[in-house]
């Protein structure tokens, strides 16, 4: 039998597979996706935040604790356990090293990425070379990956892990690690959790910006079994993305980055939201909840010349217009409201300096919503718009864990099963987000559950469960 069995095949779970195995575990691998689609969300990304007290390698200045920490209790609104934010926190200022190891590369960050030379490291080539460099670690110290190897059902005994069911196949090993991302891409619960308006289901109109393997499988039958959840089904992170972008792995090329730099208006031609509330690093993932909550789930990002080369353009262009009726036209909103909302907003804004570095002082003045900063009239043709979606990033319903990454069952920690990456993200971000926060979760949380779980599998493979008499019969509501 396999001492730890991992379960996906993204940053989480590889970090917990080269952990455990470096630990001295036999490790075995199972991911649902095929070889080539290997690699989960954890594939399209670019960054990690990193908290440091002095400037190290690619990152500049400093980014301490406390300021990593605050950046997180704002975002999440106070939604988020300190114990368990604070570990990711620390980790991340240490991770690095390990990861080169096994064969990351970083870099400085390209001009015009989000704002982030100071607190996110770049992986050279992405998340698709980070995930390579582990898969060819992993097979250089052993460790067994099966391919196409969907997870349907986890059979646990009192709250601890026994085997693994694929279809037919049965794996038993002494102690697990679930890293098997979120429900993201698995549109039916999507749904059931955000329900219909006027007779539509709201979902329906979402993206999934990455895998379509993260259906959520697990995280449904785990809590169905009496695993204790945490968070709620519609937090998530969401993205304001094309509108033009695929169902599924559109990646960060279908983000629209100017939003704070111009106005959003719904299809009513209405503006909705401070485009201006924050950088954009701690505002562009509440964007997508925020367009899911306008009817047809659509909105428009619109621009004047003086934002172009202030931001990341997407890869597609979008309506470009010489005046603000024609852009109306090419984007099917109503002439009238639309101008009238332009002048409305261009009526309000007070002046001051313009700098997108700081939170600067351009502001409107008695316009509701407010736009608090980098308010600049939209006078300056050619004017552009594009039509946003939501795009669904990663669901933060997951399994509630410990500092140890053990999965509870009725307030008891398992003796050989953990989570972690997307899976428990939930426990550190109950709302909101910031960037690169998610592969430092992952990043953090694999390694203790690697590190533990092979604990487990070698000093406990006899040792009997707890007795769990609650847990049993628990079912936490989903
Ligand atoms: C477009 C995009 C850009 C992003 N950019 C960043 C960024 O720059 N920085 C950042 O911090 N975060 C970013 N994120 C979020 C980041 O991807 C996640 O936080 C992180 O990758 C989660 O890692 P994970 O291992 O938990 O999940 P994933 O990487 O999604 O891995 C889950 C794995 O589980 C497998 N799986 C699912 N179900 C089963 C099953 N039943 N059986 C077996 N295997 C299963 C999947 O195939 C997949 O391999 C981005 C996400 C997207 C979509």
């Amino acid at each position: 039998m396999v001492d730890v069995l991992v379960i996906g095949g993204g940053n989480a779970a590889l970090c917990a597979a080269l952990t455990a195995r470096e630990a001295g575990a036999t490790v075995l691998l199972l991911e649902a996706a095929p070889r080539a689609w290997r690699g989960g969300n954890s594939q399209h990304t670019r960054n990690l935040r990193c908290m440091h007290d002095a400037p190290q390698d690619v990152l500049v200045e400093a980014y301490p604790e406390d300021e990593f920490w605050q950046d997180l209790l704002k975002v999440t609104g106070g939604r988020t356990d300190e114990t368990l934010a604070r570990m990711v926190i620390r980790d991340s200022a240490t991770c690095r090293p390990w990861m080169r190891r096994h064969g990351v590369h970083f870099q400085p960050p390209l001009s015009g990425a989000l704002h982030v030379a100071r607190t996110n490291a770049f992986f050279m080539g992405g998340g698709k070379a980070l995930v390579n460099a582990y898969y060819r670690s992993a097979q250089a110290l052993g460790v067994e990956v099966r391919y196409d190897t969907p997870v349907d059902r986890i059979e646990t005994e009192a709250g601890r892990f026994v085997a693994a069911h694929s279809g037919a196949h049965r794996f038993e090993a002494r102690a697990c690690v679930v890293a098997s991302g979120g429900f993201e891409s698995n549109r039916d619960w999507l749904r059931q959790a955000w329900g219909q308006v006027d007779g539509a289901w709201v979902a329906d109109n979402f993206l999934i910006r990455g895998t379509r393997f993260n259906q959520g499988v697990l995280l449904r039958q785990l809590i169905d079994a009496g695993a204790d959840a945490i968070g709620e089904p519609t937090q998530a992170h969401m993205v304001a993305i094309d509108a033009r972008a695929p169902l599924y792995d559109g990646g960060i090329c279908t983000r629209i980055d100017c939003v704070s730099l111009g106005l959003v208006v719904n299809v009513h031609a209405q503006r909705f939201y401070d485009e201006g509330e924050d950088f954009w690093p701690k505002r562009y993932a509440i964007w997508g909840r925020l367009v899911a909550q306008q009817p047809q789930q659509t909105a428009y990002s619109i621009i004047d010349a003086k934002a172009v080369g202030r931001f990341m353009p997407p890869v597609f262009p979008g309506a470009r217009a010489a005046t603000l009726p024609e852009l109306a036209r090419q984007l099917g909103l109503d002439e009238g409201a639309f101008v009238q909302t332009v002048a409305t907003y261009n009526a309000a804004c007070r002046g001051g300096r313009f700098d997108h570095t700081v939170l600067d002082d351009c502001a409107t003045a008695g316009l509701s919503p407010p736009k608090t900063h980098w308010a600049r009239p939209l006078d300056t043709p050619p004017f552009q718009g594009y039509a946003l979606r939501p795009g669904v990033t990663f669901t933060y319903l997951g399994l509630k864990v410990d500092a140890r990454a053990a999965v509870h069952f009725g307030g008891r920690a398992s003796a050989n099963l953990y989570a972690a990456g997307e899976i428990m993200a939930g426990n550190v971000l109950g709302q909101g987000y910031t960037a690169g926060v998610g592969m430092s979760i992952g990043t953090t949380f694999g390694r203790i559950a690697g590190r533990v779980a092979a604990q487990a599998a070698q000093a406990g493979s006899s040792a009997p469960a707890e007795p769990m008499t609650s847990c049993e019969t628990a079912h936490a509501d989903a």
